[in-house]
Formats: C-alpha cells, sequence, structure tokens
C-alpha cells in the first residue's frame, strides 16, 4: 500500500472543522481539479485525493474511525464502492457545473479504459484480538477461526447461475457500460457510465447466482495462523494480504486488518516499551538498605535498597521493559519505590517508634 496523505491536510481543513466548512473546502478544491477543468497531468490523481477525503470526512461514523484508527480504520471496515455511493457529489458537482456522480464512480472503479464488469479485487475484512502484555512482550503465535469468504461453489466467483454464461445484457451488450455524449457550451464530452440495467454485471439480473447473491463469495468459517511480533502496542494493527473476501470474477482477494487490543495489566503500567512498577517498603528497609523481590515480565528479579533511600525514589532494571517493535533491544521497568506508614501498630511497635522518636530529636 502506499502511504497516503492524512485526509484533513489533503482538505486544508482541521480536526475540529465543522462539516459545513468541510464540504465548503472540497467544493472550492473540486473546482479547481475537475478533470473536465483542469487539463494538467496531475489534476486527475489531485482530483481523486481530495474525493477520497472529502468521502470519509462528510461522514460522521467514518470521520470518527478515521480519527480513532487513521487509514487503517477505514480501508478495514468499509467497502470503497459503498463509500462512494453513499457520498452526496451530485449535488456539489451540480452546484459547480460539472458531471455528476457517474463520471466520478466511473474514475475510482474501471474508468480508464478497464471495463467495469471485469476482475475486482475482494473487500477488505477487520478482526479484532485481545492480548496479554505478556502476550505482547514474548509475541504471540495463534490459530483463530473467524467468519470469512470463500469463493462461491455455485458460480466460482462468476456471480452468474451456472449454464448462463453466454446471455448477455441487452442493453449494454455485455460490456457493463454505457457510452453517454454530453454537450457542454459546444464541447463535447465523451463520458462512460456504468450500465443501470445490470449493474456493471454484463449479463441479466435475472441470472444472478442464487447460493451468493450475486457476491461471488459466500461466508464461511476460515483458519488463520496470527503471529503477533513482540512489542506490538494496544492499538496497532497488522495487514494480511490476501486475506479479506474474495476478488469479482477471479479478481484478487482483499486483505484482513488485524487490530491488536492489549488488556491492562494487574501490576505494571505499560509507557512505550518501559514498565512502570510501584514497590512499596518499610521505613525501617528504606532507613537501613534491604533486598527486594521485584516482578518483572521475565519473572522475579533482585532490587538492593540502599540505606537512606527516600519515598518516591525510582529506581532502573535494565531491559526489564517490552522489546522494541521492528528494531533492536529492550525497555526498561522502573521501580517507583514508596515508604509504607503502618496504621495499625502493637504496643511494643509503639514503643519501640517512640523510643526512636526520642533519639531522633536529641539529634
Ligand atoms: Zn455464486
Ligand atoms: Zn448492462
Amino acid at each position: 500500500m502506499t502511504e497516503k496523505r492524512d485526509y484533513y491536510e489533503v482538505l486544508g481543513v482541521s480536526k475540529d472543522t465543522p462539516k459545513a466548512e468541510i464540504k465548503k473546502a472540497y467544493r472550492k478544491l473540486a473546482l479547481k481539479y475537475h478533470p473536465d477543468r483542469n487539463k494538467s497531468a496531475d489534476a486527475e490523481e489531485k482530483f481523486k485525493e481530495i474525493s477520497e477525503a472529502y468521502a470519509v470526512l462528510s461522514d460522521d461514523e467514518k470521520r470518527s474511525q478515521y480519527d480513532q484508527f487513521g487509514h487503517a480504520g477505514i480501508n478495514g471496515k468499509y467497502n470503497w464502492e459503498d463509500i462512494y455511493r453513499n457520498t452526496d457529489f451530485a449535488s456539489i458537482f451540480r452546484d459547480i457545473g460539472f458531471g455528476g456522480f457517474g463520471s466520478i464512480f466511473d474514475m475510482f472503479f474501471g474508468g480508464g479504459g478497464h471495463r467495469r464488469n471485469g476482475p475486482r479485487k475482494g473487500q477488505d475484512m477487520r478482526y479484532d484480538i485481545e492480548i496479554t502484555l505478556e502476550d505482547a512482550t514474548f509475541g504471540l503465535e495463534k490459530e483463530i477461526d473467524f467468519q470469512g469468504f470463500d469463493v462461491c461453489e455455485t458460480c466460482h466467483g462468476s456471480a452468474m447461475k451456472p449454464g448462463t454464461s453466454s446471455e448477455k445484457c441487452p442493453k449494454c451488450n455485455g460490456s457493463g457500460e454505457i457510452h453517454v455524449t454530453r454537450n457542454l457550451g459546444g464541447m463535447y464530452l465523451r463520458q462512460v457510465q456504468t450500465c443501470a440495467e445490470c449493474n456493471g454485471r454484463g449479463f441479466p439480473s435475472k441470472n444472478l447466482c442464487q447460493t451468493c447473491n450475486g457476491s461471488g463469495a459466500t461466508a464461511g468459517l476460515q483458519k488463520l495462523k496470527l503471529k503477533i511480533p513482540a512489542g506490538i502496542e494496544d492499538g496497532n494493527s497488522l495487514r494480511l494480504s490476501g486475506e479479506g473476501k474474495p476478488g469479482y470474477k477471479g479478481g484478487p482477494k482483499g486483505d484482513l486488518y488485524v487490530f491488536v487490543h492489549v488488556k491492562p495489566h494487574k501490576l505494571f503500567e505499560r509507557r512505550g516499551d518501559h514498565i512502570l512498577y510501584e514497590a512499596q517498603i518499610t521505613f525501617p528497609q528504606a532507613a537501613l538498605g534491604t533486598k527486594i523481590v521485584v516482578p518483572t515480565l521475565y519473572g522475579d528479579a533482585k532490587l538492593k535498597i540502599p540505606k537512606g533511600t527516600q519515598s518516591g525514589t525510582v529506581f532502573r532494571l535494565n531491559g526489564k521493559g517490552l522489546p522494541h517493535l521492528n528494531g533492536w533491544g529492550k525497555g526498561n521497568q522502573f521501580v517507583n519505590v514508596v515508604i509504607e506508614t503502618p496504621k495499625k501498630l502493637t504496643k511494643r511497635q509503639k514503643e519501640l517508634l517512640n523510643d526512636l522518636a526520642k533519639e531522633l530529636k536529641k539529634e
């Protein structure tokens, strides 16, 4: 996947820009880059980029997904065709005097000479997994069952009822597209639109495969070996290429995005690759010095408390943090030593403390 720019940056707006302003920003940019008007070489790319950003940011749900998970939150969850279908481009384009939805849809899906009824990549899918901090420390290999999709056995992904492959849509003659010529003030514009009769499939809708309802795929439980690398952080996602929905008409499979959630730990707090831990000791231990046992992700460790240690002193256990993801070395564990004041005392303990108090006063 190529590195995508931030959608807010693409539209030149900020994270708290209200919806109406986002629409205005898109309108302005669309007016500038619409390929009907802008003939520079990169106009179409630019137009695609702003339209994609607008499609996501103009929808509250998708915008919040994007705010939380970035591009992965969109790619893993939604189908791009649906996103474009549900975005109101038509009214904006009508306002600024350009072609409607058909042209932008064609530009993204199968425009530029590709046939609409040709092979298409399958949808991306999402899977969420919860792991422990220990799993995140050592990495995890796990076989999971997830509700995936197989190529439909009845139509083998063609979406057609078996034995009907020679029948073509009468309206588009099987190409899945309709050519329209529009007259724009003396300038003739030739546009290609998806055939409405067959939805771009190229064959009559009555011949849709009944098993898969024309999607070319059927739901099925799938087993998959997951490899979660050591050092992974809460909210990270892994992309498993080709584990999503089967493609249409032999197109490549979509991808599976695995979102990793790391459960909070009873003893440890994670800060990046470091671990924070609080150890309680008594006043005599702090005053006289001692050795204590401290739990770490790698088992118990001994920690020397020097005499005269103050409450709140932080000691470092080198290399007892998490491994750096995609790199060498590990973080550290930081032990915050807190002196515990006893709440209940025996008679003898009281006497001893009183004596100690008197001694300290004399000094
Ligand atoms: Zn089928
Ligand atoms: Zn047709």
